[in-house]
C-alpha cells in the first residue's frame, strides 16, 4: 500500500485548534472508508508529558499501551475511535534519546552525530513508523508548536525532506490565524502571509491553508491570501468559531477539506463520507435543552484543559440522554464543612476528580461526606475514588486518621497505600501503573449493570491503591468492592449499593469515551443524575 502522509502545521499563535482540525480530517477520511491513523509530534524536550504539571499542557492522556500522552491524542480518539499507542506521540526528547542510545551503541560507525541528518532521519523514521505497517491509507501527522519556534525547526526540516522524497504522496495543511481588529472593524491577513513566508523559508510550500477566524472571511480576502501564499483559492478554507468542536468535521467537509486532501494526494475520491452516526449525535446535541448540573470537584479548576477527557465524557453522555451539560468547577481547596451544602446542593451530580498530592484533598473529603449523607449521585475517579474510601473509613469506620500514604505517610489507617511494585521506584517518568488492565466486575453490582458485562478493560495512571488488609471491614460496613484485577486482585471499583449512585473507580473511564461510543459508566451516572 502506498501510504499518503498529511502534515498539519500551525502558524501565528498556538491554541488555534490544530488537534481538532487533524481529528476532523481523520474523521472525514475514515467516514469515506479509508484506513487512517493520526499522530502528534511535540517539539519539547520532555520524553513524554507524564511529568508535566497540568498547568503546562493541560491533562495528560493515557493510551492503552500505557503511554502518557499529549491531550490531543484524546481528541484523536474521541473523534475517530482509533486506539492510539506510544507510536502516535513523539517528542524531541524521545527523538534525542533514541539517537543518543544509538550513538552509545556505536551504530553511527564513528561519524559525527548531527541534527541533520541524524535527528531529522530519526524524526522521518518515526513519521513513517505507522505507515510502514501497511495498515494505513493515510497517516496524519500534527506538528506541535508554531512555525518560527527554534525547537520545531528539525521537525519542519524533516517534513521538507519527506515532501521532496514522497512527491504528491505527501502534503502540508497549514493552520493560521486571521485576527479581527475590533477598533478598525477589519479582519487582517498579514499574520497569515508572514507565517506562510516563514514556512516557505524552511522550504515548505503549504498545499492547503486553514484560517482560524472569529468572523466570516469574504471571498475577495481569501483570493488575496491564495495569491500571496501560492495556494489555489479553493484550498483556502476558513475555520470559524463554532459552538462545539464536534461541528468542525462538517464545517471542514462543506468547504471540501477531505476532497482536497484526497485529490492532492492522488487518492480516489468519489461520493460522500458516511456521517450518519456523527450527524445523529449532532442532532441530539443541538436539540437538547434541559440541563444537567454537574459539579466537578478538583484543584485545577481555573484551567480549561486540566480535566478535558472528563468534560468531554460528561458532554457525550448528556448528549445521548438528550440533555445539555451544565458543568461547574468547584475548587476543592475552598470546600469545607461550613460551605459544602451551599456549593453542592444545587447540583444533580458530583464528580470528584483525579489528582496528585495533598492539596485540596480535605475539601474532597468534605464534599464526599456531604454527598454520601445526602444521597447525591457521586462519581469518584482515581484520586476521587481513593478519597471516597478515606472518607468512608474516617466517618463510617471511625478511623479518624485514615488516609492515603501519599498524603500522610505515617497514618495508622493506611486504607490507600503504595502498590508493592511501586515501593522500589525512584524515577518519576513513566513509572506509574499505566495503561489498560483487565477488571472483573462483581455480579449484581451497579457497576456491572452499567457495563452490562462482567469483564472490562480500563486505563490506569496511579501509584497508590486500595489497601486489601481493610477490605473485610469496608464490606462489613456496606462499601462493596465491585471490581478487581483478575490477577493481582487489586480493588478497581467501589460502590455503596444502598445509595442512589455512589461509585468510585481506580481507573480512568474518561479515556475511553468517544463521540460514537459514549462510556457506559458516564451514561449510567448521567441517567442517575437525571432521575434525581
Ligand atoms: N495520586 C494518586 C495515585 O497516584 C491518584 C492518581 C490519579 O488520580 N490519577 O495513586
Amino acid at each position: 500500500m502506498d501510504t499518503r502522509y498529511i502534515f498539519v502545521t500551525g502558524g501565528v499563535v498556538s491554541s488555534l485548534g490544530k488537534g481538532i482540525i487533524s481529528s476532523s480530517l481523520a474523521r472525514l477520511l475514515l467516514s469515506r472508508g479509508f484506513s487512517v491513523t493520526i499522530q502528534k509530534f511535540d517539539p519539547y524536550i520532555n520524553i513524554d508529558p507524564g511529568t508535566l504539571n497540568p498547568y503546562e499542557h493541560g491533562e495528560c492522556y493515557v493510551t492503552v499501551d500505557g503511554h502518557e500522552a499529549d491531550l490531543d491524542l484524546g481528541h484523536y480518539e474521541r473523534f475517530t475511535n482509533i486506539k492510539t499507542t506510544r507510536a502516535n506521540n513523539i517528542t524531541t526528547g524521545r527523538v534525542y534519546q533514541s539517537v543518543i542510545d544509538k550513538e552509545r551503541r556505536g551504530d553511527y560507525l564513528g561519524k559525527t552525530v548531527q541534527i541533520i541528518p541524524h535527528i531529522t532521519d530519526e524524526i522521518k523514521r518515526n513519521v513513517k513508523l505507522l505507515g510502514t505497517t501497511g495498515k494505513y491509507d493515510l497517516v496524519i501527522t500534527e506538528i506541535g508548536g508554531t512555525v518560527g519556534d527554534i525547537e520545531s525547526l528539525p521537525f519542519l526540516e524533516a517534513v521538507r525532506q519527506l515532501r521532496w522524497e514522497l512527491g504528491n504522496k505527501c502534503i502540508c495543511v497549514h493552520l493560521t490565524y486571521v485576527p479581527y481588529i475590533r477598533a478598525a472593524k477589519e479582519l487582517k491577513t498579514k499574520p497569515t502571509q508572514h507565517s506562510v513566508k516563514l514556512l516557505q523559508q524552511e522550504g515548505i510550500q503549504p498545499d492547503i491553508l486553514v484560517l482560524r477566524t472569529e468572523k466570516d472571511i469574504p471571498a475577495a480576502m481569501r483570493r488575496k491570501v491564495a495569491q500571496f501564499c501560492n495556494v489555489s483559492v479553493d484550498a483556502v478554507i476558513q475555520s470559524i468559531d463554532v459552538p462545539s468542536i464536534y461541528e468542525v468535521p462538517l464545517m471542514m467537509h462543506r468547504q471540501g477539506l477531505d476532497t482536497l486532501v484526497l485529490t492532492k494526494t492522488d487518492m480516489p475520491c468519489k461520493g460522500e463520507p458516511d456521517l450518519t452516526k456523527w450527524n445523529h449525535f449532532l442532532d441530539k446535541m443541538n436539540n437538547a435543552s434541559t440541563e444537567v448540573k454537574i459539579g466537578l470537584v478538583g484543584k485545577y479548576v481555573e484551567l480549561q484543559d486540566a480535566y478535558k477527557s472528563i468534560d468531554e465524557s460528561l458532554f457525550q453522555a448528556c448528549t445521548y440522554h438528550d440533555r445539555k451539560l451544565n458543568l461547574t468547577y468547584i475548587n476543592s481547596e475552598r470546600i469545607n464543612d461550613a460551605n459544602v451544602e451551599q456549593l453542592l446542593a444545587g447540583m444533580d451530580g458530583i464528580i470528584v476528580a483525579p489528582g496528585f498530592g495533598q492539596r485540596g484533598t480535605e475539601g474532597k473529603f468534605a464534599a464526599l461526606k456531604w454527598c454520601r449523607e445526602h444521597d447525591m449521585p457521586t462519581f469518584g475517579i482515581c484520586l476521587g475514588m481513593q478519597c471516597m474510601v478515606i472518607e468512608f473509613a474516617r466517618n463510617v469506620l471511625h478511623m479518624d486518621d485514615a488516609n492515603s500514604t501519599e498524603i500522610d505517610p505515617k497514618t495508622r489507617h493506611n486504607v490507600i497505600d503504595l502498590m508493592e511494585e511501586q515501593k522500589s521506584i525512584t524515577n518519576m517518568g513513566g513509572t506509574m501503573r499505566l495503561g489498560a488492565y483487565a477488571c472483573h466486575l462483581k455480579q449484581g453490582t451497579r457497576v456491572a449493570k452499567a457495563y452490562d458485562t462482567l469483564h472490562i478493560e480500563e486505563r490506569h495512571r496511579h501509584r497508590f491503591e486500595f489497601n486489601d488488609e481493610f477490605r473485610q471491614q469496608f464490606e462489613a460496613a456496606g462499601m462493596v468492592c465491585a471490581g478487581e484485577n483478575p490477577e493481582t486482585h487489586l480493588v478497581e471499583a467501589v460502590e455503596l449499593p444502598d445509595h442512589r449512585w455512589y461509585i468510585g473507580v481506580q481507573y480512568h473511564p474518561e479515556y475511553q469515551s468517544t463521540v460514537l461510543s459514549p462510556h457506559p459508566l458516564f451514561m449510567d451516572f448521567i441517567r442517575a443524575c437525571i432521575s434525581k
